[in-house]
């Protein structure tokens, strides 16, 4: 059979658990290509047909976005045929296939998307759409003062120059210094080879943003579902 049950569709759209959603049609509140719907076996299509409860537009998209604050440690694949701690062992949907958007270092950890949407999580990484990530970095000070204007200007790196887009220290107790930087680029170790280059080592390394999306006080080994506003941003 063709589709999904319409109060699957509904529970993923965030209307409620799939009983909820089995109301929500019972009381002909639902409609499906502009008619109410009152039969529990009606299957849809998620991505073709227009779905409204009480009249306003579900946004229905079969495809799952995830936002994972990845704990140090883990192997930024779904799955590890040598039994390491991956992506995957944080994902309880195994209802469909799941990509990655990009890789962390094992030994980085913070903000990775996921979502069921291949050509999308392809196209985010691509170099072309440079889409901008910003890291917290700690390094060991003090500090120059042009270090931000170092780094946004290029760094030599041995696969080519390398920039910053900007650039702040965000704490600074003396010796140890958190600094925040951002880039559009992705090559590997991009941002640790960058500071040991002009002279500081990254001690630890946390992504805190990937284009729009945002990790915020999410704790490590959480993933949550991006919001549709969040989903919006990233199409
Ligand atoms: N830059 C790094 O050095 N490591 C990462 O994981 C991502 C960017």
């Amino acid at each position: 059979q063709e589709g999904e049950r319409l109060q699957k569709v509904l529970a993923r759209a965030g209307l409620g658990s799939r009983r909820a959603c089995e109301e929500l049609i019972d009381q002909a509140r639902v409609e499906v290509n502009g008619k109410i719907v009152t039969s529990q076996g009606r299957r849809v299509d998620a991505d073709k047909d227009e779905i409204r409860v009480d009249g306003l537009t579900v946004a229905t998209q079969s495809h799952l976005f995830f936002a994972l604050n990845k704990p140090v440690g883990v192997v930024s694949s779904m799955e590890d045929p040598d039994g390491r701690q991956c992506l995957g062992d944080y994902v309880q949907n195994r209802e469909t296939r799941l990509f990655h958007v990009g890789r962390l270092d094992t030994d980085t950890e913070g903000l990775i998307l996921l979502t069921n949407h291949g050509e999308l999580a392809h196209r985010l990484t691509h170099p072309k759409y440079g889409v901008t990530k910003g890291y917290l970095a700690a390094i060991q000070g003090p500090i120059p003062r042009d270090l931000g204007k170092r780094l946004k200007a290029g760094v030599e790196l041995e696969d080519g120059y390398a920039r910053a887009d900007s650039f702040r220290v965000v704490q600074n107790t003396g010796r140890n210094y958190l600094v925040e930087v951002s880039l559009h680029e992705g090559r590997k170790h991009i941002v640790r080879r960058m500071l040991a280059e002009a002279g500081f080592p990254v001690d630890k390394l946390v992504r805190t943003r990937f284009g729009p999306i945002v990790l915020g006080d999410q704790k490590s080994g959480w993933l949550r579902r991006m919001t549709n506003t969040e989903v919006g941003r990233l199409m």
